[in-house]
């Protein structure tokens, strides 16, 4: 393959918007947009999407994205998406024959408790390296296949195709020629085995699955076949595709072995590169394939945390202390550290490492002295005393940090930096492009095309726009954790 061309496109599929950025071959942004698409909850705790709106802001996106050059100038698309979202379409129309049931749906908690009751649990992580969650997709699939009419019996028959939202991107980009998604995706569904790379027919049986259904994997930078002519106006190569957060280590040049990087948009999702080691955690963090390039897989120790920038909406939305997000910053500096008050927003239960679904949010410590500003500083010490929490975890299972790069909506923010780097005690640096999520899908197009010679040579590209450093008195530090520490387990279902 060659470079020939003068643009990368990259694809941000995310859960409440999808973007697409052009970027030149010195992966500067040469255009953009964005375009939010509908949520569905039916009922309380399922979340779906239309995945003919996914598809229709996809497209929308690339075609407002490309307006201004010529599409045959584009030398490949890479493509970055909110993972284990699943969707199940016929394969002779391409037809959805349901909504995508989301990754943060509940549904199938009861089903996953039913496997965990009969033990199935340890042989699905030392497979997979994940848990036995409905967060992954195998329990939505069975449930697609058991509550759409003839659905198993069609799926059986090898009529219809499952995807994450990756595979049906591509699905739709090549007209229907290419089912396949990226080692990385792969690794988010409980299906597959990430010490063998492959399907795992047990685990298909398990879950009830048939095998039918499953794309081909691929490396992250492989072919993935072309567009259509019609679609963008050239047949351009699908050539990269990783998972968000994958992508998103990536973008950050997270190479080395031991690149910490924390993502905070709506959650926070630390992504730890192992190396060739697929490292088993003994806190309840996941292993998950980092990424793969020729064949070599690079696997990660991750921990995610649900509710992060979403609990700076809830001081705006629901409390109504704050008319937007980045006000935080001026009312924290003005504040200053908070002890007595801590907020543990476990809206939607804890995350890594206490994985305890039904915990509620708490506020505690008030005094009458205890307002607005007590409450707001609170919230955004919580997000990085949870950030805490997974660090923390990842010390004890051995990966320790020695700076951790940061990027998502909140980083904005130099109070909230400041207070996870003394939280962490660790430095914390942020880049000069904090888009990492989406760079890492220009990256693995780049890497497939020639571009680049190697997918390390991203480094040089890497620059640092400000580092902070931990500066807060010890004695303060043990005081905060141990308030916060107290306050989980006032949280907790089952402290
Ligand atoms: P996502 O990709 O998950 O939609 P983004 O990466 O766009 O999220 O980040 C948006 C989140 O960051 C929102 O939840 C918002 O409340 C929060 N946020 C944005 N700016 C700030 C800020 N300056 N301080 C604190 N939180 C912020």
């Amino acid at each position: 393959m060659s470079a020939d061309g003068k643009y990368l496109l990259a694809i941000d599929q995310g859960t409440s918007s999808s973007r697409a950025v052009l970027y030149d071959h010195e992966t500067r942004v040469v255009a953009s947009a964005q375009q939010e698409f509908p949520q569905h909850y039916p009922q309380p705790g399922w979340v779906e999407h239309d995945p003919e709106d996914i598809w229709r802001s996809v497209e929308a996106v690339v075609r407002e994205t490309i307006a201004e050059v010529d599409a045959a100038e584009i030398t490949g698309i890479g493509i970055t998406n909110q993972r284990e979202t699943t969707v199940i379409w016929e394969r002779g129309s391409g037809r959805p024959i349901h909504n995508a049931i989301v990754w943060q749906d509940r549904r199938t908690a009861d089903r996953c408790e039913e496997l965990r009751g009969r033990g199935a649990e340890s042989d699905v992580t030392s497979k997979t390296g994940l848990k036995l969650d409905p967060y992954f997709s195998a329990t939505k699939i069975a449930w697609l296949l058991d509550n759409v009419d003839g659905a198993r019996q069609r799926a059986e028959n090898g009529e219809l195709a499952f995807g994450t939202i990756d595979t049906f991107l591509l699905w739709r980009l090549t007209d229907g020629v290419v089912h396949a998604t990226d080692a990385t995706n792969a690794s988010r569904t409980l299906l597959f085995d990430i010490h063998d790379q492959r399907w795992d027919a047990d685990l298909c049986e398990l879950f009830r699955v048939p095998e039918a259904v499953l794309p081909e994997v691929f490396d992250c930078a492989a072919d993935f076949g072309t567009t259509s002519r019609e679609l963008f106006g050239a047949e351009l190569p699908v050539c990269g595709v990783a998972g968000d957060q994958q992508a998103a280590l990536i973008g950050q040049s997270g190479f080395a072995n031991g690149t910490t990087k924390s993502t905070y948009g709506t959650g926070c999702f630390v992504i730890a590169n192992t190396g060739n080691q697929a490292l088993t955690s003994h806190n309840q963090l996941l292993t998950t394939v980092a990424n793969r390039l020729d064949g070599q897989v690079t696997y990660g120790l991750e921990g995610s945390v649900f509710v992060a920038g979403s609990a700076v909406q809830w001081l705006r939305d629901e409390l109504g202390l704050i008319a937007s997000a980045s006000e935080t910053e001026a009312i924290a500096r003005e504040t200053g550290v908070v002890e007595d008050v801590v907020v543990v927003p476990a809206f939607a239960g804890l995350g890594a490492p206490y994985w305890d679904p039904h915990a509620r949010g708490a506020v505690l410590g008030l005094t009458r002295g205890s307002g607005r500003n007590e409450v707001v500083t609170a919230t955004l010490q919580a997000i990085a005393l949870q950030t805490f929490d997974l660090v923390d975890a990842m010390a004890d299972d051995g990966i320790r940090p020695s700076v951790i790069r940061v990027d998502g909506g909140m980083v904005g923010n130099d109070w909230f930096l400041q207070f996870l780097a003394d939280i962490l005690d660790i430095a914390v640096e942020r880049p000069e492009n904090v888009e990492s999520t989406v760079l890492g899908a220009a990256y693995l197009a780049a890497l497939a095309r020639g571009v680049i010679a190697s997918i390390e040579a991203t480094a040089g590209l890497w620059q640092c726009e400000r580092r902070f450093e931990p500066q807060m008195q010890a004695g303060l530090r043990d005081r905060l954790l141990a308030g916060w520490a107290a306050a989980i387990n006032r949280a907790r279902s089952r402290a």
